[in-house]
């Protein structure tokens, strides 16, 4: 069915906070293929588009709507997700796309089951240099790969009490998008071998994280922090035999040998190609679920040495 303004694909918003307001909504506007039908939120609204608080009655009011994108926090994710997967409808998931790495299976199972496509998105593997990195990194022999994610929390997450909740991952939630992009940018396994989380005495989750992983040829860590004030850090260090490159500002930017690298063309956003690779997955009738950063997310929790720090206060 093609809508008013002409879209091929009617799409629903569920959970309209923070990121579904700054990335989705514009990116779905900007979209020619989608069209944002209705929205899903116990609170939120998006100005006239139809708001809905369950989906079901969504779903009814709306049977045109093939997709629903997901920007739940990701423990109340599944039970949204799963239903409309069982309702026949494509899901695509925000980052991480779950709160365990078995529920997430058992969604793409289901998305296998109902014939309907499931994006696991990673946002920040979709920044316009992250496939350049990849390139530059293709047959080196990487010795050692340091990355650092410090950010202010106050700024980026501010009142969000379910960070620092089970499940929530703290620390680790904008880490696991420096993850994100290491895992599709190296062509080795890597796999954590310690990490040390410091955990505020009123959190459940690390404001802080020092991670090491295993690599068959590099020393490969991570430092992400959340108390970063000021200047904002999101880099990755790559030392080469045969050279050094850094990703910086979350792979926005990439710098080999001290010299600033040119981007093939204009710089479209990540959320514009998320929804572009959405598009594609379900005109091509495939899912996309990839659970690596996750997985490493799970284990550095599995394996982290705690540390209780400052209570934190918002
Ligand atoms: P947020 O501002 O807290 O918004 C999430 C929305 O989900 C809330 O506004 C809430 O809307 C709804 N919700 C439903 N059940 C909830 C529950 N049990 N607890 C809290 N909210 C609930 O969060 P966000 O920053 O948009 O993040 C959402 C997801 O996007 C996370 O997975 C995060 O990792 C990812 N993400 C965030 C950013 C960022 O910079 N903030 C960037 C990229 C990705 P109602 O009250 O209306 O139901």
């Amino acid at each position: 069915m093609t809508s008013a303004n002409g879209a091929e694909m009617q799409i629903a918003l569920a959970g309209i906070g923070t990121i579904a307001k700054a990335q989705h909504v514009p990116s779905i506007a900007g979209d020619p293929d989608w069209h944002l039908a209705a929205t899903l939120s116990r609170n939120g609204r998006i100005a006239d588009v139809p708001g809905y608080q369950s989906l079901d009655a969504m779903l009814a009011a709306h049977p045109e709507i093939t997709t629903v994108s997901l920007c739940l926090p990701p423990v109340p994710r599944f039970a949204v997700a799963a239903e409309a997967l069982i309702a026949g409808r494509h899901v695509m998931l925000e980052k991480p796309p779950g709160a365990t790495l078995s529920e997430v299976r058992y969604l793409a199972d289901l998305a296998q089951a109902n014939g309907v496509t499931l994006f696991t998105s990673w946002h920040s593997r979709a920044a316009q240099m992250v496939p350049a990195a990849k390139a530059w990194l293709a047959g080196k022999t990487l010795r050692k790969l340091r990355v650092t994610w410090k950010e202010d929390v106050r700024h980026w997450h501010p009142g969000q009490a379910w960070i620092w909740e089970p499940g929530g991952m703290g620390v680790l939630d904008p880490g696991i998008n420096a993850i994100s992009i290491v895992t599709e940018i190296l062509s080795e396994p890597i796999h954590i071998t310690s990490a040390t989380l410091e955990v505020p005495e009123n959190a459940q989750t690390p404001i802080a994280a020092d991670l090491q992983f295993w690599h068959p040829s590099a020393e490969v860590s991570m430092v992400c922090d959340w108390r970063q004030e000021g200047d904002q850090t999101w880099t990755i260090e790559a030392v080469c035999d045969d050279g050094q490159m850094v990703l910086a500002d979350g792979g926005a930017r990439m710098i080999v040998d001290g010299t600033e690298q040119l981007a093939d063309g204009p710089d479209d956003g990540e959320y514009p190609r998320l929804y572009k690779q959405m598009a594609d997955l379900v005109r091509a009738g495939r899912s996309d679920v990839d659970l690596a950063p996750m997985r490493h997310v799970s284990d550095a929790l599995a394996l982290g040495h705690r540390i209780t720090v400052a209570p934190f206060e918002d």
